[in-house]
């Protein structure tokens, strides 16, 4: 069998903590490129010809434009959980089959991020640190903080992540769970722990607000102006679900009235964002780099799906997490062309 070409685009973390590369050179030749994230799906095309596999991250985008430019890419696998930035309609049309690694590979990780920014900014962690490196050991009393037990967090999304996150904050901390997500029904979230509420009582009774659904068209800008107004003064927002779904601009607004006390954030609008971003200017503010799957577990459960899935694919099978498996029955099913 001839070699097939696969490609990294822009993911800074597949096979770099894990023997993935050396499994997948046995059947392909692998290349490492990073395009701008706003490329366009022309340029994107031009750059990707002759590539067979590409294992994606959350940028670029993989537009229609792509889809239709490029003939040659016969599957997308993204190393991650968000799909946001594949127009999976597009992918299926074209004959290209998308993959994304399980959840449940993720789940811990992210689960245990979003817990810890919310003990960070509780306890006021970053900026303490920051003061011993300063040599002022003294200032300490400056950073007394609040607990997480008995607090009331405010889970936006209840699925893989954020079940997880609700477990532990319930039976970890005996916090109190309100849970907002329509697709799930009262008698789940209640036996999660939770309380099922709607999306105005999460903003307007929670302590912390912490997102875990994904970004879609309707869940873009989901905190915007309208919904920080109605957040209890002081409210601590954490986001380890997606940028897009806070308006930066309605964020920072709340930072300067004092609607929120801290924003511990692992994904931002527009990332990856630079040392001028406006958020960095505030104290209350922390920022990690989209590292909510960057544990080692976490690593190895994602290289080895999309391994699998590259696997599969080289035999004509459908991978366990296609998430277009209607592709495998169109006539335009590019992977037939290099089987
Ligand atoms: P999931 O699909 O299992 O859960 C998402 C939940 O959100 C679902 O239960 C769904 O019903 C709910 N939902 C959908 N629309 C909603 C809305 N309008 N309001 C409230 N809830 C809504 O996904 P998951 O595995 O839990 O991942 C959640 C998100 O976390 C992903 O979409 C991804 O964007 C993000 N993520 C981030 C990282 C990271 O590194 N920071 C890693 C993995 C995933």
């Amino acid at each position: 069998m001839n070699k097939k070409r696969l490609i990294i685009v822009n993911s800074k973390s597949f096979g770099k903590f894990t023997n993935a590369i050396q499994e997948l050179e046995a059947f392909c030749e692998i290349s490492r490129i990073d395009v701008p994230k706003d490329i366009d799906g022309k340029d994107l095309a031009q750059k990707l010809r002759g590539a067979h596999f590409v294992i994606a991250t959350s940028n670029p985008k993989y537009t229609r434009e792509f889809f239709e430019a490029n003939e040659d890419v016969v599957s997308v696998l993204v190393h991650g959980i968000g799909v946001d930035n594949v127009d999976v309609k597009a992918a299926t049309e074209n004959g290209v089959v998308i993959v994304k690694v399980p959840g449940v590979a993720e789940r811990e990780a992210v689960a245990e991020l979003a817990v810890n920014l919310m003990l960070t900014a509780l306890r006021h962690v970053v900026q303490a640190s920051n003061k011993v490196r300063e040599g002022k050991w003294l200032e300490r009393a400056k950073y007394v903080g609040s607990e997480l037990a008995g607090k009331v967090v405010g889970v936006i999304g209840l699925g893989n992540i954020g079940s997880r996150v609700a477990e532990i904050l319930i039976k970890g901390f005996n916090a109190k769970v309100l849970a907002y997500d329509p697709y799930i029904p009262p008698e789940r979230i209640k036996a999660i722990g939770a309380e099922p509420a709607s999306f105005d009582d999460v903003l307007k009774n929670s302590d912390i607000i912490t997102l875990h659904c994904p970004l879609t068209r309707e869940t873009y800008h989901l905190l915007d102006e309208t919904a920080f107004k109605k957040l209890k003064k002081g409210a601590i927002l954490v986001n380890t679900a997606r940028g897009g779904l806070v308006d930066t601009e309605a964020l920072i607004k709340a930072l300067e009235n004092g609607i929120l006390a801290a924003a511990a954030l692992d994904v931002v609008e527009g990332e990856p964002i630079d040392e001028s971003h406006p958020l960095l200017k505030y104290e209350n503010v922390i920022i990690t780099p989209h590292i909510g799957a960057y544990t080692l577990e976490a690593l190895a459960g994602m290289d080895s799906s999309l391994t699998n899935a590259v696997k599969a694919l080289l035999k004509g099978e459908i991978p366990e997490n296609a998430i277009n498996r209607e592709v495998f029955n169109k006539k335009n099913l590019r992977l037939k062309k290099i089987l």
